[in-house]
């Protein structure tokens, strides 16, 4: 784990001023951690049994592809608006200024499916929250939240009392 807190690089003040931006892009071009990271992600998930993983737009897409692929899962894509091309369920969620929106294509999940949510990072918990109450309508049930690294300074479980979280590394 240490090996991946290294390879996970601060950018002070991006995208804006204040925000210390977590860039996984030396640990992804680094292929043992790559490899290292998704299988630890697959070892967790695995006992869950889930049936789809569910991966948030953008950076949750590239956890998201190899774990389904690994654990044999469906995966549904998490997008934000207007970038799906069926008819879509929609979630507006808090940013800290305004909101925003996600979407999923209404028959991505069935009720039974047994689902597992994954992103690169836990900062604030809107994001997740805000996919696990699209996952939950469809009467699939959220059987874990799954992240590469969490800012635990941000208090993102809170907003993800009701379900299991689960984070490789936190800072
Ligand atoms: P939140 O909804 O606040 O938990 O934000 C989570 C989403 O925003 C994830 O998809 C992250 O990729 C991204 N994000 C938020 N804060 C950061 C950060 N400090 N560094 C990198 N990505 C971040």
């Amino acid at each position: 784990m240490e090996k991946l807190t290294s390879l996970i690089r601060e950018i002070p003040d991006f995208p804006r001023p204040g925000i210390l931006f977590k860039d996984i892009t030396p640990l992804l071009e680094d292929a043992d951690a790559f490899h290292f990271a998704v299988t630890e992600m697959a070892t967790r998930a695995k006992g869950l049994r889930p049936t789809k993983i569910v991966s948030i737009e953008s950076r949750g897409f590239i956890f998201g592809a190899p774990l389904a692929y690994e654990l044999h899962c469906g995966l549904v894509i998490v997008r934000k608006p207007n970038k799906l091309p069926h008819k879509t369920t929609k979630i507006e969620y808090a940013l800290e200024y305004g909101v925003d929106r996600l979407e999923m294509h209404v028959n991505s999940l069935q009720k039974g499916d047994r689902v597992i949510i994954v992103d690169d990072l836990l900062a604030t918990g809107g994001t997740a929250a805000a996919t696990a109450e699209l996952v939950s309508r469809t009467g699939a049930s959220v059987e874990a939240l799954l992240f590469l690294c969490e800012l635990p300074a941000l208090h993102g479980r809170q907003k993800l009392k009701d379900y299991d979280v689960v984070s490789l590394v936190s800072f």
